[in-house]
């Protein structure tokens, strides 16, 4: 597509005044930023020659970013030295490009202290707009919805010019839900996007309305840890196909799942590699991922040590990717609990935890027994507790179990998890 012909009356502008005031401004930059994020990707042609494209980040990263800055300018990236979360909060800046125009992003924070990242222009396209188009190329003129349960999140609309579409926010929770159900079952989007925990709340409320469901063409998770239970409640409410992400501040898009189910396509802007034990660096295999991000030059990540976990592998695929892949993600989830001797698999316990009607949960060991902390639902069942125990017995044993009920698990805005170790077993 010829960028430098989209002219701003392509895409409609919002019919809300308050927004439409800001259309010219955000038509502009979204061009920009596609333009941008276009020469980069034809700069590092990384699906071609990766070597290059690191080579020619790390120039870069050596020439603007302090803590390149005294790396010979042709070390491979086997020979870079991960660093990770602390040394970055020590001194965000050394890792900055500050010649470089960029705009702050900062992280939710919800599973500690929020983490800021400048985005450079095509950093900035891609995160926020470009993933999109990988989605709904074919579809004309499309919206993307996102979903938030955030109660103090702004609302927007900025124009994809890509798709010649829309982007915007809603939030659920609040005062207005009967509004945006009302306005998202009059004009289903192409893509409904948001956390798992943000979607199933829109399906509650959804469900919670008389009328026809809310339809979008398509449903985009990130930022969760997506379990399957979760994943039937989805497609079962709105009827639609769903396609996972692997998002972060740091990385941007890291894996985009596969259509045909051989796990989150890692694009070939992002190397990945997996620790398996300290400093032990491989391409494939399963430990915690170190990720480099190519994309984004105003905020430089080479060899991160990410909190996430994941098997890596590579090769092609028959959707047509060629490249790495994230076959098993785990993210920061406990994968299994070691009980005495012997090992609890959290596969085994999801599946024991999938009962009609259960809530949303949380399962933790704390060195003593386990605790499964569950919401309390308008449906919940009287003998839920005893099915619960029945479910887990021929797992857990004879271990000691206390279920806790509690009116919200996941505050407003924050990150959903199931599964925590927090025994001195780890
Ligand atoms: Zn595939």
């Amino acid at each position: 597509m010829d960028l430098g012909a989209l002219a701003l009356e392509d895409v409609a502008p919002p019919a809300d005044p308050l927004l439409c005031r800001r259309w010219v401004l955000d038509w502009h930059d979204a061009v920009r930023g596609a333009r941008a994020w276009r020469e980069r990707q034809v700069r590092l042609n990384a699906a071609r020659a990766p070597d290059q494209a690191f080579a020619a980040t790390l120039r870069w990263a050596r020439r603007a970013v302090p803590h390149y800055r005294d790396l010979v300018s042709t070390v491979p990236l086997e020979e870079l030295r991960p660093f990770q979360r602390g040394d970055y909060d020590r001194d965000p800046a050394r890792f900055r490009a500050a010649e470089m125009l960029s705009r702050p992003k900062k992280s939710t924070g919800t599973t500690g202290t929020p983490l800021t990242v400048f985005f450079d222009d095509a950093a900035w396209f891609e995160a926020n707009q470009a993933t999109f188009s990988l989605l709904c190329e074919r579809v004309p003129a499309p919206t993307v919805v996102l979903v938030t349960t955030r109660a103090d999140a702004e609302r927007y609309v900025v124009p994809l010019p890509l798709l010649r579409g829309t982007h915007r926010r809603v939030s659920i929770g609040r005062d207005e839900d009967d509004a945006v159900i009302t306005e998202l079952r009059a004009r289903p989007p192409a893509i409904l996007h948001g956390k798992p925990s943000c979607l199933l709340a829109l399906a509650r409320a959804d469900a919670a309305r008389a009328g026809e469901h809310i339809r979008p063409a398509r449903i985009l998770t990130s930022g969760e840890n997506f379990f399957p239970d979760d994943r039937r409640t989805l497609t079962e409410w709105f009827g639609s196909p769903v396609t996972d992400a692997y998002t972060s501040v740091e990385g941007g898009l890291i894996g985009l799942e596969c259509p045909v189910g051989s796990g989150l396509h890692v694009p070939p802007e992002r190397m990945l590699e997996v620790e398996t034990e300290r400093d032990q660096l491989r391409t494939t295999g399963s430990g915690r991922l170190i990720l480099t991000n190519l994309t984004n030059w105003a905020t430089v990540f080479l060899r991160y040590r990410t909190d996430d976990f994941g098997t890596l592998t590579h090769g092609d695929c028959s959707c047509g990717h060629s490249g790495q892949t994230i076959s098993e993600f785990y993210g920061r989830e406990v994968v299994q609990f070691r009980d005495g001797n012997r090992f609890v698999e959290v596969a085994a316990l999801t599946a024991a935890l999938d009962l009609p009607d259960m809530p949303e949960y949380q399962f933790a060991c704390d060195g003593d027994g386990y605790v499964l902390r569950v919401a309390v639902g308008d449906t919940e069942r009287a003998e839920l507790d005893t099915e619960v125990r029945a479910a887990l017995r021929p797992i857990l044993g004879a271990a000691h179990l206390d279920i806790v009920r509690t009116p919200t698990l996941t505050p407003p805005g924050g990150k959903a998890w199931r599964f925590r170790d927090y025994s001195s077993n780890r």
